[in-house]
């Protein structure tokens, strides 16, 4: 099966890591082992950038960059509605790629693409609404406005959980605003990345698109270092660890670029003795397991109010015994492995430390192993009753280990929920008002993305999407994001007979 959608993706056994477009470069860098955790087996190879390969790529855009913010925005839209088109058509074998490569579901692997669709049709309508404000001017015959211009290249640096989705939330928006990309990949997913660009290949050779206007760079970490010390691209979008974001945001911010940040979540569900239970509980499970904890919205920590804590644990140990663990493109499982083992001793080690610190497990976690686990990436999905000070609930473990705590009143719920250093996704499960008014008010919760009575992961691309604090504050997608990926230039315009200076100031000659 994988063979054929290799087959339609146009992909081969060694791949060039290194595109411009329509033109994959002869790359010279390192060779990466593109494997997968579904079942350990060696998918195929990709040749990542050097540095000259890197400039070669970056050059080619900044000439592609001249021409492609001279095309009017609405036609930039049209490219992007074809590039739709193509991702309708490729939707079955890219969501499957997606989920045999990175190891999420199949409903998953094609829940990222539709997410790609979504993001097009939706850049497709903002290309004609990329608008300024007027503004009364002070002085006599004046006008005043504002106008977003296309900033240059946006350099994109994505996390291996989101392999495709991130790129296009990015791309498709920097486009139609007349920005050019250059995305770098995770080096744990390089042949979702060289499948998108094969997809949208036709669209910008009928288009004529400028070569140079979608470019890809495979590579690791250094990769991703040469573009943040990149003067030649004035934004970099990263989404990835908080450490990741750390180190671009310093050195982005050492040269006064632009930093896009998409970083870590610890989020957290409140579950109030108003709560409808049931309902809650699906938002709970799908959160916590879904994408096995990979995903930066995965509910880690559920906040339960004492009065509801016996019934709704009980609830949760019941659902946890249901699941179904094992080979995520079979739709009968509910949790598929983790990325590689690397995450998996991260899982092991956060359970040590969980007992060390003090938590007690009300499903244990563990390592799976037989013929079906052969790749050695599957675990348990585990919940542990912890307190919300413990240093390992702080922070972010990229695996399926669910938190639970005691909450007495909807103060210290919120306070409990607030204290930790991110600020990604959160949500309360009411059925009173009082209750889910106070948690999104300016007193309740201090994330980006704050939800009733539904769970935390599983934004709308809609919506503007991204966190405070360490979750690193850039928003993508939906709403206003795309100011993000343009200049702003206020105008003022005299069209009266006289200079009158701003503020009354008086320069005669
Ligand atoms: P990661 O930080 O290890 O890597 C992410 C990307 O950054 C990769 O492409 C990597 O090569 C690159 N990179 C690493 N160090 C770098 C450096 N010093 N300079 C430049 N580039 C560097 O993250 P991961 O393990 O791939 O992804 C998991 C993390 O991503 C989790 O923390 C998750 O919460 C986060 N994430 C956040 C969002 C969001 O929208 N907030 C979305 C998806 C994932």
């Amino acid at each position: 099966m994988i063979n054929d959608i290799l087959q339609q993706l146009h992909i081969t056994a060694a791949n060039s890591g290194v595109s411009t477009g329509t033109i994959w470069l002869d790359a010279k860098g390192p060779v990466i082992q593109a494997s997968s955790p579904v079942d350990g087996q060696d998918i195929a190879t990709v040749t990542a950038a050097t540095r000259a390969d890197y400039d070669q790529v970056i050059e080619t855009a900044q000439a592609a960059f001249k021409e492609w913010r001279l095309w009017p925005a609405p036609r930039r839209g049209e490219v992007v509605r074809q590039i739709g088109e193509a991702l309708r058509t490729n939707k079955e074998a890219l969501g499957k790629l997606v989920s045999y490569e990175m190891g999420k579901s199949l409903q998953e692997g094609y829940g990222e693409v539709q997410e790609m669709i979504d993001i097009c049709d939706f850049a497709v309508g903002l290309s004609r609404q990329l608008h300024g404000l007027t503004m009364h001017s002070e002085r006599p015959g004046h006008r005043m406005y504002e106008q977003w211009h296309p900033l240059g290249i946006t350099g994109i640096i994505s996390a291996f959980n989101f392999p495709v989705a991130v790129w296009s939330w990015n791309a498709m928006l920097a486009w139609i605003c007349g920005d050019v990309c250059v995305w770098k990949p995770s080096e744990k997913t390089p042949l979702s990345a060289i499948a998108c660009q094969q997809i949208i290949q036709d669209v910008l050779r009928s288009n004529k698109v400028p070569e140079g206007v979608c470019c890809l760079v495979t590579g690791g970490r250094e990769t991703g270092e040469w573009m943040a010390a990149d003067t030649r691209v004035p934004l970099v979008s990263a989404t990835g660890s908080t450490r990741m974001g750390k180190a671009v945001s310093s050195v982005v911010g050492a040269r006064l670029g632009r930093a896009l940040l998409e970083l870590g979540g610890n989020n957290a569900i409140i579950i109030t003795a108003d709560a409808d239970l049931d309902m809650a509980l699906i938002g709970c499970v799908f959160g916590a397991v879904g994408t096995a904890g990979q995903r930066c919205t995965s509910t880690r920590r559920l906040i339960i109010h004492e009065s509801v804590y016996a019934s709704f644990t009980q609830k949760l140990v019941k659902a946890y015994q249901q699941l179904r663990i094992g080979n995520p493109l079979d739709e009968n499982n509910h949790v598929g492995p983790l990325i590689d083992k690397d995450a998996v001793n991260l899982y092991l080690d956060s359970i040590e430390k969980i007992k060390a610190q003090g938590g007690s497990f009300l499903v244990e976690g563990g390592v799976l192993s037989g013929d079906a686990y052969a790749s050695g990436c599957y675990v348990k999905p585990c919940i542990a009753a912890v307190e919300n000070t413990y240093a390992i609930v702080q922070h972010e473990t990229f695996a399926p280990i669910l938190y639970v705590m005691k909450y007495n009143n909807l103060d210290e719920a919120i306070a409990m929920q607030n204290d930790v250093p991110q600020g990604l996704s959160s949500a309360i499960m009411t059925l009173n008002l009082r209750e889910a008014e106070l948690f999104l008010s300016q007193a309740g919760s201090d994330c980006g993305i704050a939800n009733v009575n539904i769970g935390t992961s599983g934004a709308e691309i809609g919506g503007a999407f991204g966190g405070e604090k360490e979750t690193g504050g850039g928003r993508e997608s939906g709403s206003d994001a795309w100011k993000s990926y343009m200049r702003r230039q206020t105008n003022t315009i005299n069209y009266s007979t006289s200079l009158p200076l701003a503020q009354g100031i008086k320069f005669d000659l």
